[in-house]
């Protein structure tokens, strides 16, 4: 894959969705909000198509198969039967310069020069400090007897480089490092840098050289230092001359941060679901719950701020304070109104198991169908809206006796292959990838993921899992209410087991525009060949299935008949009536945004030049290029045909 040729066809796929108005950032007026999209006139009806082709052949076509619409709110029980409240995390890793939030699990391992730092002094302070140690007698400092062996213990065996106009350096103590960190620890006692930091750091130069390393040359001081040099600054010491020890040549690591080779926070579980509140609970009056906490009568006392003295404890503290909490009233006002934004459609279905079990007279194996949204706190929401907080997905949840689980399995994966070929998707982009044991969750006992060859690499567009019986059983004994099936064919109450095949709407979308997107060649007004930029949706799935045109705007009886034409086929599919501009321009807009069709009403249609013409059209394919004319009468029967 040519990686700079896919980022640049992201690029120009992301450009035509904003362009065309299929996909926009949401908020985007107030700066955007990260993560989350919304759809324009073309995406919406995109969406639409897929999300209706998705019901129509996986419940209106099937007699197995009900469907139903959950709520998104979901009550702490749930989501805590379900695992999610305690499993549904991501191991994340923050960066201790920028804050920037990594999935531990996707860093890419590194290799490089990693540079460790064992704290930092402020500039003056060192710089004094190295110009007095040549006149030790005339310094207030070094002619103290009780500093001046600290002091040599920096300053022998070591090297430094100052910035005199940048106010900032490094000191590189080659040896010893225990005791050196010991002199340093003393001498900041002693408070002779008017600033100080003892916080360990470390970075990767994350573009050096193998075989060697440089500090720093005439060009440049290694990036590594420079990092470190932030680090310290962003603590506090606004001119640091950070103090060096070792360097090592480190390989496989994803300890650092790929963007800028700072070190990274110890991997921390980070639960990925939204809570929200029920009800008419406001925020708790803060101050209250302070004087409450402490028994006090005056103002509440102020609070000491959380300090955090190792440097992975930064990022988990910044931008935070504590509030002193009546925790037990709290807890309990708290608990009554918590839910959950839910993180899957799943876990509504088997909730309802029983109610739709009952209601629906179905016998095993039968599914249960919804389309909705879900929400995830990603850490790194990316690649568009491959990777989003808000967004919908397309589930079946599909019942069965234990002894049919693996069959199934194998069953939905073809189905769900042929549903993706059906929408357009190219077989040779598509590839099933069998989870392996360690990556799947516990309870199944085998998964598909269906990934899609996306232009920023092939990612899972559905994942495709027999879960056992597992979520049921769990609702079952959380909730104390049976989720039991009674099979008539051997008289015995069993707790289904289930398929699921899990698909995401918006990962689809995404992958139909990356499908679609194309550019060819086409001649202009003047037959001169220029680029043609097109999508070629299945009809199925494009959004606006025949755009009708008079050849030109100002001729009644041509508008006329378009007009007609629309309202002819209006009731059947999604019709765009345009006039402006020359035709080949008219044509070039629709080919930008899918339309598989255009029809053309000319002065044939009129039958001015010919007779035989009189009441037919041109029918342009947008693939091909190709006209065909084709009676009005017979449009209807042609188009729905063509787009079934
Ligand atoms: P991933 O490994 O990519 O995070 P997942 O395995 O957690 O996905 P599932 O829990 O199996 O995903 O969800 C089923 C489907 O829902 C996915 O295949 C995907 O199409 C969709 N989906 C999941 N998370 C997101 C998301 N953050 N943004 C868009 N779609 C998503």
């Amino acid at each position: 894959m040519d990686s700079n040729t896919d980022a640049q066809r992201m690029e120009k796929i992301v450009s035509l969705c904003k362009r065309r108005g299929f996909i926009f950032q949401s908020s985007e007026i107030y700066g955007g909000l990260n993560g989350v999209w919304d759809y324009g006139p073309l995406g919406v009806e995109l969406k639409r198509n897929l999300k209706n082709y998705w019901w129509r052949v996986m419940v209106h076509e099937r007699d197995d198969v009900v469907g139903m619409d959950g709520s998104i709110l979901t009550q702490p029980a749930v989501v805590r039967a379900s695992g999610h409240m305690e499993g549904f995390a991501d191991p994340m890793v923050d960066c201790l310069l920028t804050g920037k939030r990594f999935r531990a699990d996707q860093l890419e391992p590194q290799q490089g020069w990693v540079l460790n730092f064992i704290g930092a002094v402020d500039f003056d302070s060192f710089n004094s400090l190295v110009k007095e140690q040549n006149f030790p007698e005339r310094s207030a400092i070094w002619s103290r007897v009780d500093l001046a062996p600290l002091l040599r213990q920096i300053f022998t065996n070591s090297s430094w480089h100052v910035d005199e106009k940048r106010r900032i350096g490094y000191c590189h103590l080659h040896d010893q490092f225990v005791e050196r960190k010991e002199a340093l620890r003393a001498l900041i006692a002693e408070r002779i840098f008017s600033a100080s930091s003892l916080q360990p750091f470390s970075a990767m130069d994350i573009r050096g050289d193998r075989n060697s390393v440089t500090l720093s040359d005439a060009r440049q001081v290694n990036p590594g230092i420079i990092v470190a040099q932030e680090f310290y600054r962003k603590r506090g010491i606004r001119s640091p001359v950070v103090i060096l020890t070792n360097l090592q040549w480190t390989e496989h690591s994803t300890r650092y941060n790929p963007e800028n080779g700072s070190l990274l926070t110890r991997p921390r579980e980070f639960n990925l679901m939204f809570k929200t509140r029920t009800g008419p609970v406001e925020e708790f009056d803060q101050s209250v719950m302070a004087v409450s906490a402490v028994g006090a009568t005056g103002p509440a006392a102020p609070i000491a701020p959380v300090t955090a003295s190792a440097a992975e404890s930064f990022a988990q503290t910044a931008g935070t304070s504590v509030i002193a909490e009546d925790t037990s009233r709290a807890a309990t006002t708290e608990e009554a109104s918590v839910a959950y934004l839910r993180p899957e459609t799943a876990q509504s279905i088997f909730v309802q198991f029983k109610n739709i079990l009952e209601v629906s007279r179905k016998k095993l194996p039968f599914g249960i169908a919804q389309i909705g949204k879900a929400f995830r706190n990603e850490i790194n929401p990316r690649n568009f809206t491959f990777r989003s907080r808000e967004f919908e997905q397309m589930e079946l949840e599909y019942f069965c006796r234990p002894q049919r689980g693996m069959e199934l399995l194998e069953y939905w994966k073809e189905e769900r292959l042929k549903f993706y070929e059906n929408i357009g998707i190219s077989r040779d982009n598509l590839h099933v990838r069998n989870v392996p044991d360690e990556e799947r969750a516990f309870y199944s006992k085998g998964t598909y993921d269906i990934e899609y060859d996306f232009p920023f690499g092939r990612q899972e567009l559905e994942g495709v899992a027999y879960r056992t019986n597992y979520d049921l059983k769990q609702h079952q004994d959380q909730s104390k209410k049976s989720l039991e099936y009674f099979d008539e064919e051997s008289k015995e109450r069993i707790i289904p087991h289930v398929v699921e095949p899990s698909a995401g709407v918006d990962r689809t979308v995404l992958a139909l525009i990356c499908e679609a997107y194309a550019e060819d060649e086409a001649p202009d007004e003047k037959g001169h060949m220029e680029t043609r930029t097109l999508l070629r949706f299945h009809p199925r799935m494009a959004p606006i299935k025949c755009a009708v045109f008079p050849l030109l705007k100002n001729k009644e009886p041509l508008v006329a008949k378009a007009k007609e034409i629309v309202n002819l086929l209006r009731p059947h599919m999604f019709v765009f009536y345009d006039e402006a501009g020359a035709i080949g321009r008219r044509y070039r807009r629709q080919d930008e945004i899918g339309t598989p069709f255009c029809v053309t009403v000319d002065f044939e249609t009129l039958g001015e030049k010919n007779p035989a013409l009189r009441e037919t059209v041109t029918l342009r394919d947008r693939d091909s290029m190709q006209q065909e004319r084709v009676a009005i009468r017979e449009l209807v029967n042609i188009l729905t045909s063509r787009l079934r």
